[in-house]
C-alpha cells in the first residue's frame, strides 16, 4: 500500500530491496536457515555493491547519504526473506559514527563500511548487565595509547565475522567516586572469521535468529588503540550507545513488519489452496477475520514506523515514538506470525513451510534493543515523569 510518505524514489528503493530478497535471500534462508548456517560472504558482497550497508553514510563517504525512512523501508523488505540479513545492515549504517581513528584513515574505513567490507560486532550485554547497561562491569584500564580490556561479554552476535567488535567498558579508575569510572567504547579490530586475540568464547544455543552466531565472550587483557577523538572515547559511553537506540528501535520495529508481512503473505497464500469441508480455508469467516486483523496490525505498525523515522530524519529525539513503534510492532509481529501458524494448522508446526522461521525471530524482537517492558518503562516516564523514588 502506497501512503504520501512514499515518494517515487522511495518506491522504487523499496521494489529493488523487495526484488532481491525475494530473488536472492529468501532461497538463502529457506536452506540455511535450517542447518543454522551463517549469510554467505558472497550475499555480504552483493548487498555492499547494492548500497545497503551505507544507507545513512554521506556520500562523500561512499554512502547513500540517505535517512532512516529509506533505512527502515529496505530493513523491512529484506526481513520479509531473513531476519539476520535485515539485521546485518544495522552493522555499516549505524557503526558508521562510531569509527575509529582520524583524517583519511577514518575516511577508507568509512567508505569500506559503505561496501559491507569493515563491519563491526556490539559487546554491550553482559552475563549479569541485559537492561541495565548503565551497569557493566567489564573492564578497560588505560596504559599509555591502548585500553586493556578485561572481562566477560555476554550476546555478542557476529563477534566471529565481523571486523572488529565494539566494546562497552568500565573505566577502570581507582580514584573514581563508589569506585566507578565512567564508560568507553572500545574499537578491537580483529581478523575476520575469528575472534580477536586474548579473547575466548563459545556460540550461545539460540532458538532463532540464525544467518550468525551469537557469543559469549571472555576478554583477557585484550588491547586496543585509545581513539580521543570520539565522543564514546571520553567516559560517556553508555549515555552515546542510549541515543543511538532511537534509530536501532525503528529499525527492530522495520524488521518486526518485514516478518509480519512475509507471514501474513504466506497465510494467505496457503488458505486460498486448502481444502477442507468442500471448500478453500479462506471462505471461512473465522479465517477471513483473522487475515483482516492481521493485514490491519501490520498497517498500523507500518504506518507509526513511517511517522517515526520521519521525526528522526527531522532530527527530533522521537524517544517516545522509537520506544512505541518498537514496542508495538514487536508484540504486533509475534502476534501475527503466531495466528499464521495458525492458519497453516499442523503445517505450520513444521519445517516445511518458512512461517516457524517467522515465529521464531518475530520472538526476538520483543526481547532484543530494549525489552518490551523496558519501552513500555521509557514510554510511560515520558507521559508522567520518572517515579519518585524515597
Ligand atoms: C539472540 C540475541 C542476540 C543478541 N545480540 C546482542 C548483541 O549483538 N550485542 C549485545 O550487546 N547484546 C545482544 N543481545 C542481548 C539483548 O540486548 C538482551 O538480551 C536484552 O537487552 C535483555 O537483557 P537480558 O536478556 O539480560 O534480560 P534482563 O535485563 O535480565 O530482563 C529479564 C526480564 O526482566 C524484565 N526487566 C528488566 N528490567 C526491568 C525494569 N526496569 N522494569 C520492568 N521489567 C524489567 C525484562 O523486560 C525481562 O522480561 C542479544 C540477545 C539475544 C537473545
Amino acid at each position: 500500500m502506497s501512503s504520501g510518505y512514499l515518494t517515487s524514489d522511495r518506491l522504487m528503493m523499496q521494489e529493488m530491496a523487495r526484488t532481491f530478497t525475494r530473488e536472492q535471500v529468501t532461497p538463502l534462508a529457506n536452506r540455511l536457515d535450517p542447518e543454522k548456517g551463517d549469510i554467505p560472504r558472497s550475499l555480504i558482497d552483493q548487498m555492499g555493491e547494492l548500497g545497503f550497508f551505507g544507507i545513512l553514510i554521506p556520500v562523500e563517504h561512499g554512502g547513500l547519504g540517505l535517512g532512516a525512512f529509506e533505512y527502515c523501508l529496505v530493513a523491512e523488505e529484506l526481513a520479509r526473506g531473513w531476519m539476520s540479513v535485515a539485521s546485518i545492515i544495522a552493522r555499516g549504517n549505524s557503526f558508521y559514527r562510531s569509527i575509529p581513528g582520524t583524517g583519511e584513515a577514518r575516511a577508507a574505513r568509512i567508505a569500506a563500511m559503505a561496501r559491507g567490507d569493515y563491519l563491526g560486532a556490539a559487546a554491550l550485554s553482559e552475563p549479569q548487565t541485559g537492561s541495565d547497561l548503565s551497569s557493566v562491569s567489564c573492564r578497560a584500564r588505560r596504559e599509555g595509547d591502548e585500553w586493556v580490556i578485561t572481562g566477560a561479554k555476554y550476546w555478542c552476535t557476529f563477534a566471529d565475522g565481523a571486523d572488529f567488535i565494539s566494546v562497552l567498558c568500565r573505566i577502570d579508575d581507582p580514584d573514581a567516586p563508589n569506585g566507578k569510572g565512567g564508560t568507553v567504547s572500545v574499537i578491537v579490530e580483529k581478523p575476520r572469521g575469528e575472534l580477536p586475540k586474548g579473547v575466548t568464547g563459545s556460540p550461545i544455543p539460540k532458538i532463532g535468529y540464525h544467518g550468525w552466531k551469537t557469543w559469549e565472550l571472555s576478554f583477557d587483557g585484550v588491547r586496543a588503540p585509545v581513539q580521543e577523538a570520539r565522543p564514546s572515547d571520553t567516559g560517556r559511553a553508555f549515555q552515546a550507545t542510549a541515543a543511538a537506540l532511537g534509530l536501532a528501535r525503528a529499525h527492530t520495529a522495520a524488521r518486526s513488519i518485514g516478518l509480519a508481512q512475509a507471514a501474513l503473505d504466506h497465510a494467505v497464500g496457503y488458505a486460498r489452496e486448502r481444502v477442507q469441508f468442500g471448500q478453500p480455508i479462506s471462505d471461512f469467516q473465522a479465517i477471513r477475520f483473522k487475515i483482516a486483523t492481521m493485514a490491519t496490525e501490520i498497517e498500523a505498525a507500518r504506518q507509526l514506523m513511517y511517522h517515526t523515522c520521519t521525526e528522526l530524519d527531522a532530527g527530533r529525539p522521537a524517544t517516545k515514538e522509537t520506544s512505541m513503534v518498537k514496542y508495538f510492532a514487536s508484540e504486533m509481529s509475534e502476534r501475527v506470525t503466531s495466528e499464521a501458524l495458525q492458519i497453516l494448522g499442523g503445517a505450520g508446526y513444521t519445517t516445511l513451510h518458512p512461517v516457524e522461521r517467522y515465529w521464531r525471530d518475530a520472538r526476538l524482537t520483543k526481547i532484543f534493543e530494549g525489552t518490551s517492558e523496558i519501552q513500555q518503562r521509557i514510554i510511560s516516564d515520558q507521559l508522567l515523569g520518572k517515579p519518585t523514588r524515597k
